[in-house]
């Protein structure tokens, strides 16, 4: 038993065996008893007051002891105090700091609940968005900002960000990337892109233009160079490096209708159209065209579902028809292509498996990016223009897709395309659709 306890309870069992001693010298024993604890009573109940007064008031109590039961616990009390007083101001200070930092902050943040409402925003929500601290808590975001494209992306964030026009300026231009944290907490990052994305519009524009410009006299030098060509009267010695020339102004008309639909891809807002496109039927012409060409390896296609896609024909033909065009290009006629159309729950998916070269593992990050190349004599030599992979990305990520890449050097790659479920139309679908 703690010391303060058996001093107590000996206090008490002194108290009342002198009770019981001067009873028995002035006679009435009981009665001495009774005002012993009468007095022992009151003691506790004052010391029980003073103890609420101590924890209601948040005021210091002065004591009589220094030793003993009560002193100790009134001496924790006042040591409870001074710590959660201390424990009070440094969550002050934190909170303090964290409100000034997020308020210096340039980029908005905003807090959302599972049901996309707005739990609190910075300074910053208020500048880029015009979010007003009296009013636009509680209420859902989607109904403060009412863009297609970002109403969208709220329900199925993908991790990446979406561009969204200004609310508070016309030219302006948003960043929003929502990363999910906590129990069902969302948090929403806003970025003020205006400047970038002019810039990349002004490069934009401008590699859409010179390709533009570019095309006329181009077609003209090649519609000559045919005719050269063909001419039954070219001396021997033109022949030669006529034919180079067609082939290097065919090149050339490559490279601009490539840059022409990766510029088009990119200044295409938001995400694709949701047209019906049977992913069967496509594949199959597409593989029909390579398997036409002489020196292709075997190509194989499986069907093993009959999903189709809700999106844009041309946009997917390119997908298709560049993903296959490279394993083609970069398999020897030995090997072979096995080109696989399948879904489950989580997407449908194709995938273009070669035995060809391979990608060696540092280059495979980086081979979507434009005009990159691992062998670049190689994909001239075969006629490509270093555009193919980019075009598919940008492609894919128009039809809430991506793509993901498996290679080994000299052993071969596998590319696939994955698509989200509300991308895909099954006969399932189609029928619960139609009943
Ligand atoms: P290219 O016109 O050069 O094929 P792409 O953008 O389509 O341009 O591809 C970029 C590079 O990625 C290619 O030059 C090649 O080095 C590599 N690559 C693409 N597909 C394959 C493949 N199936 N096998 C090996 N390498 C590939």
């Amino acid at each position: 038993m703690p010391r303060r306890w058996v001093s107590q309870l000996g206090a008490l069992a002194a108290w009342s065996a002198a009770a019981v001693l001067l009873g028995l010298w002035y006679g009435n024993v009981g009665w001495w008893l009774a005002g012993a604890l009468a007095l022992y009573i009151a003691h506790t109940l004052r010391h029980l007051y003073l103890l609420d007064r101590v924890l209601t008031s948040g005021k210091r109590v002065g004591l009589f002891e220094t030793r003993g039961l009560w002193a100790e616990i009134f001496a924790r009390v006042e040591r409870l105090k001074t710590k959660s007083r201390n424990r009070k101001k440094r969550y002050h200070r934190l909170l303090r700091e964290v409100r000034e930092s997020t308020g210096a902050l340039s980029d908005a943040g905003i807090i959302l609940n599972a049901d996309s409402e707005i739990v609190w925003f910075n300074p910053a929500a208020t500048r880029l968005l015009g979010l007003d601290p009296a009013h636009d808590i509680g209420h859902r975001i989607d109904n403060l900002l009412r863009y297609p494209a970002f109403i969208e992306y709220l329900a199925e964030p993908d991790g990446a960000s979406i561009t969204i026009p200004s609310p508070v300026d016309e030219t302006g231009a948003l960043s929003v990337q929502i990363i999910p944290y906590g129990r069902d907490q969302r948090l929403a990052i806003v970025r003020d892109v205006t400047h970038e994305t002019r810039l990349e519009r002004t490069r934009r524009d401008f590699v859409a233009n010179a390709s533009h410009e570019l095309r006329s006299p181009l077609t003209v030098i090649s519609g000559y160079l045919d005719t050269l060509e063909e001419d039954p009267d070219l001396p021997e010695s033109w022949q030669a490096p006529i034919r180079e020339m067609v082939r290097q102004a065919s090149r050339m008309t490559q490279i601009l209708r490539d840059l022409i639909d990766l510029t088009r891809l990119e200044s295409a807002e938001g995400k694709a159209k949701h047209e019906f496109v049977s992913m069967a039927g496509l594949l199959e012409a597409v593989v029909e065209e390579f398997r036409a060409r002489e020196d292709a390896p075997a190509i194989e296609l499986h069907l093993q579902t009959d999903a189709a896609l809700l999106g844009n024909e041309s946009e997917l033909h390119s997908v298709c028809f560049n993903l296959i065009s490279n394993a083609v290009r970069f398999t020897p006629q030995a090997g072979r292509v096995d080109v696989t159309w399948r879904a489950d729950d989580e997407g449908a998916y194709l995938d273009v498996a070669d035995t060809g070269v391979g990608i060696p593992e540092d280059q495979i990050p980086r081979i979507t990016e434009r005009f990159y190349r691992v062998d670049p004599g190689r994909s001239r030599a075969t006629g490509g223009t270093g555009l193919g992979l980019a075009i598919v990305k940008h492609a894919l990520q128009r039809h809430n897709g991506g793509l993901s890449i498996e290679s080994a050097e000299g052993e071969g790659s596998t590319f696939t395309c994955r698509f989200a479920p509300s991308r895909i139309v099954t006969r399932q679908r189609e029928s619960e659709a139609v009943g």
